[in-house]
């Protein structure tokens, strides 16, 4: 007899469950809840996790034996660290949800034809990104497109499915925060996973330009491997190119690189805060090469396409974090009215939001986000400094989560950045020595010994002096 659901497991059918062993459905059906219990009971960062147990599924069961694969093809070889690390973790989970004993195995997925057509392909897509790392969020699928960017977004689609056909260069300028870096990711990200073989260069101009510097100081007279670098390769998408407008002699190289680019119908995508016109120091020849393409503007969002593009970085953070978050549109719509120009500034909003929820463990309402907000709808009022944004801040400094500061764990990387916490909030606000032991849930001696530790880190520690300095710059007090 198959055992169908737990209630049957627990019930009347217990007979049948002796002859029956475990039934794989039944795992099945509770998997999310076990792999629930797997993440919280065992205190597993949220990226180990995600990277080695999230794609655990159930492949088989023989009698007391739960036979588990990943269905992340990358998993590969890691398999026998997955079940030396986690595999007590894993069968104490299983146990404890569906109250049996039970042994596991994990085994290598299926030979699935899709996972040998991928591995080539990663191999190739490492080798054909030069220059900088792409945002892995900055995707076309990530883009909202509406009536304010859509022009811009079909040019960037259109180039990115035909490299060196349509607009060459193609030109995108606008205000800062309004999109340029994330379509040129796009764009790359794009080819990546269509063109593989093409060899694609994401720099900044900046960093262009350092880099010639650095071949020049090198001695050679005409950098050779500089020009080598950027003349091999198929696609040039460089961000931000007003840095060198007015550098001669970065402008001067851009131009032959440009040209041999050029020439050769390499696709070329540049972004600027200006059109070409408007550069009052831009060499003439430099100014038509530029408009000889297609240029685009980005413009400021309306209040739909906000909208929208809050609820997809929503859905981003919702997805990356795990964990449901419920912001009505009523609160979204705040920040939306609130927020008029700049996209980043709109998902700063949003984030702030997020984290002064999770430190204040209130619900996101909208007195929520008017205290979230309050610095940037009012930016002349004067700054307050409360101890939910200097933890916030100390957080994203040392990429250590909120909850892990306001935890109780004792792991050096997380005590360091909760000491310094206490020590900007006793510094940098009104709060008593028991208005902190309340925050971070410490007692008096605990408090005091954080405050003072930091205190003589600083005097005795060029390095932690200067950490502090560079928290409190932006704590922008
Ligand atoms: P810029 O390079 O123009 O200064 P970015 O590309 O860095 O701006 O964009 C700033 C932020 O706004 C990024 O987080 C980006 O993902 C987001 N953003 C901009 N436009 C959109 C859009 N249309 N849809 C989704 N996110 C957007
Ligand atoms: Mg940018």
């Amino acid at each position: 007899m198959k055992l169908d659901s737990y209630s049957d497991v627990c019930g009347k059918e217990t007979a049948a469950f002796e002859n029956a062993a475990i039934s794989k459905e039944l795992l099945i059906d509770r998997w999310d809840e076990i792999l629930e219990f797997l993440r919280t009971q065992f205190n597993i960062t949220k990226v180990s996790f995600n990277t080695w147990l999230k794609n655990l599924k159930v492949k088989d069961v023989r009698d007391d034996l739960v036979i588990l694969f990943s269905s992340d093809p990358s998993i590969g070889s890691n398999l026998t660290f997955i079940k030396n690390k986690y595999g007590a973790f894993i069968k104490n989970a299983i146990e404890e949800i569906i109250d049996e004993e039970i042994n596991i195995d994990i085994v290598g997925d299926e030979p699935a034809p899709e996972r040998t057509a991928r591995l080539p392909e990663q191999t190739v897509r490492s080798s054909s990104l030069l220059g900088l790392k792409l945002n892995p969020d900055y995707t076309f699928d990530n883009f909202v497109v509406s009536g304010s960017n859509s022009l811009v977004h079909a040019a960037a689609l259109k180039v990115a499915e035909a490299p060196g056909e349509y607009y060459n260069p193609l030109y995108i300028y606008g205000d800062p925060g309004l999109g340029k870096t994330h379509l040129m990711h796009s764009i790359a990200h794009f080819i990546l996973e269509n063109t593989p073989s093409l060899k694609i260069m994401y720099v900044t101009s900046e960093v262009f330009m350092n880099e010639l510097v650095e071949a020049i100081r090198h001695g050679s007279v005409a950098p050779a491997d500089f020009r080598e670098k950027y003349r091999n390769i198929d696609v040039l998408l460089i961000d931000d190119i007003q840095f060198i407008i007015g550098k001669d002699r970065t402008q001067e190289e851009f131009f032959h690189t440009f040209n041999y680019l050029y020439e050769a119908k390499k696709q070329i995508v540049i972004s600027s805060d200006k059109p070409p016109r408007d550069f009052n120091n831009l060499e003439e020849r430099l100014r038509s090469r530029f408009e000889c393409g297609l240029t685009v503007d980005l413009t400021a969002p309306d209040f739909e396409t906000k909208m929208a593009i809050l609820q997809k970085k929503l859905e981003i953070k919702e997805y990356e974090s795990n964990i449901k978050l419920n912001v009505d549109d009523e609160v979204l719509s705040y920040i939306a009215e609130s927020i008029t120009t700049n996209i980043r500034s709109l998902e700063g909003a949003l984030t702030k939001l997020i984290a002064l929820s999770r430190i204040k463990r209130t619900p996101i309402n909208i007195e929520l986000a008017e205290e979230a907000l309050r610095d940037i709808v009012f930016p002349n009022q004067k700054k307050t400094i409360s101890p939910e944004y200097i933890i916030d801040i100390v957080s994203e400094h040392f990429s250590v989560p909120v909850e892990e500061i306001l935890s109780t764990k004792r792991d050096k990387y997380i005590v360091i950045p909760r000491q310094i916490c206490m020590f900007l909030a006793r510094r940098y606000t009104s709060l008593s020595t028991i208005d902190l032991e309340k925050i971070f849930k410490r007692d008096h001696a605990t408090i005091l010994h954080g405050i003072a530790a930091v205190e003589k880190k600083i005097k005795n520690d060029d390095e932690t002096e200067k950490t502090i300095d560079t928290i409190v710059k932006k704590l922008n007090i």
